[in-house]
């Protein structure tokens, strides 16, 4: 086999995915008898497949393509980079221009006094950085018995040994013994889903308060970090009652612990702001940082840390680094990606026009029957199928399996939007358009029709 084109035949292309490809997060056996879609290009907010259909891609690729596809600036910057010098490391006294600058660029950006960038490869990578780097800082500080980092259930913080550990995915920490010690979950701020009685603010200080009651029980001197996404995104866009994030920040300063937010997915103008913890009033310690940061044009991420983190790690030597810390052609593209969201205001449009648009077109889809809640922040959509809205019920079917009708649905109608469980989940790129929002949104609609018809002659709109 020398070349495998785009021209070979779409069901050609699907038997030898089947037979050597094994894909992330995926059950083989259903995959090859349903057959994969093969992505030929892709250009704005818009796909095309083997078959020459025409996508909307409503998750910016995995939540990352936030400057949309086809940036030939982009492309332009990474032959620039590999013809200067495709690769040099920064470990051994030396660094370059690349890593430098992005480095620079970021540190202007973060808020507060996060002037410092560790880089990694990937959103998992840096996490696993930031465990350790934690550990070590206070053990810098004469603390070494501060281990322990508090983290949420239904987190998504990657899928290394660490980070898994860290995201709070129950059936990831079933397979392979996870999470490592000294690490303790508590629960989500999912009013919609775990709300009950209480209103949403009553609800988000509660929430906050497991926090408190966590570091009292395991002791304040035995406690890091606490890590959390500002809007939790792979768990469903789960975004938190408005008292939530005001009362994590008086427990973290009472107490003293590092704060960790993970802005891999809202960073970069999800939010409508360069990072959602500007968006929430959040003065993290540490952010981790990946997918939006060179929009998924190449593989980048890394830990942005205070001043105070960084002099205290500074006497001595952290043994901890990736072949591919500060790459050189990622630290171009990326540096050129923050470059065009920046000059061509992509952000504040976000914030001043395409976030209030789509929170104003998508809170129309709650008139649905099956839809309980449809919220937005920023350019991040979530929505929760339910049998009955009234007691935000859930199905009485397997979590997921009205979820993945839907999806499906939508594939059929080509839309990209996810399930996760029954909620359906958006995360377009930042270039979407006013007339694009409409259309995902019509699309959305008719997705929704199609899995009410479904669901109700296959007996599945009924409670648990
Ligand atoms: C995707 C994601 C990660 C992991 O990033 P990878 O690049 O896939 O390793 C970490 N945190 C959050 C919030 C994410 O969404």
């Amino acid at each position: 086999m020398n070349e495998i084109s785009n021209h070979m035949p779409t069901s050609e292309l699907q038997r030898l995915d089947a037979a050597h490809h094994l894909h992330p997060f995926t059950a083989h056996g259903p995959l090859s008898e349903k057959g994969v879609r093969v992505i030929t290009g892709a250009e704005g907010t818009w796909l095309r497949d083997s078959e020459g259909r025409r996508i909307l891609d409503g998750m910016a690729g995995l939540w990352c393509v936030n400057i949309g596809y086809g940036r030939a600036e982009l492309a332009e910057a990474a032959y620039r980079q590999m013809k200067e010098l495709p690769y040099y490391n920064t470990f051994f006294q030396t660094t370059h221009v690349p890593a430098i600058a992005l480095a620079t660029r970021i540190a202007e950006l973060a808020p507060g006094d996060l002037n410092h960038v560790f880089f990694a490869s990937s959103g998992s990578e840096a996490n696993d950085t930031n465990l350790r780097l934690v550990r070590h800082y206070w053990a810098r500080k004469g603390q070494p018995e501060r281990q322990v980092i508090i983290a949420r259930k239904n987190a998504y913080h990657g899928s290394s040994m660490g980070s898994a550990s860290l995201g709070g995915m129950a059936a990831m920490h079933a397979q392979g013994g996870l999470p490592i010690p000294g690490i303790h979950h508590i629960d989500q701020p999912d009013w919609w889903g775990e709300g009950g009685e209480m209103t949403p603010e009553e609800f988000g200080r509660a929430r906050a308060r497991q926090l408190e009651e966590a570091i009292r029980e395991i002791g304040p001197d035995k406690v890091g970090a606490f890590i959390a996404e500002p809007v939790q995104g792979a768990g469903g866009v789960i975004i938190p009652p408005e008292s939530y994030w005001p009362e994590i920040m008086r427990i973290v300063q009472e107490y003293g612990i590092l704060l960790i937010a993970d802005e891999v997915i809202c960073g970069f103008g999800r939010t409508g702001e360069w990072f959602g913890a500007q968006s929430y009033g959040i003065t993290p310690d540490i952010m981790t940082i990946a997918k939006g940061l060179s929009s998924g044009y190449q593989p980048i991420g890394g830990s942005i840390v205070s001043d105070e983190i960084a002099a205290t790690i500074a006497g001595d030597e952290f043994f901890h680094g990736y072949t591919y810390s500060g790459h050189p052609v990622a630290c171009a593209v990326a540096l050129e990606n923050l470059r065009l969201l920046d000059e061509e205001g992509i952000v504040t449009r976000v914030r001043e026009s395409t976030a209030p648009y789509l929170a104003e077109k998508w809170a129309t889809l709650a008139d649905h029957p099956l839809v309980g809640e449809a919220a937005t922040r920023g350019l991040l959509g979530t929505m929760a199928l339910t049998p009955d809205k009234a007691r935000r019920a859930k199905f009485a079917a397997d979590p997921g399996t009205v979820g993945l009708i839907c999806r499906e649905h939508c594939f059929a109608v080509d839309l990209v939007m996810r399930h996760v469980g029954d909620r359906m989940v958006i995360s377009p790129p930042l270039v979407i358009t006013e007339a694009e929002i409409d259309e995902l949104v019509t699309r959305a609609r008719r997705a929704l029709d199609a899995t009410l018809e479904s669901v109700e002659s296959q007996g599945l709109m009924r409670a648990a």
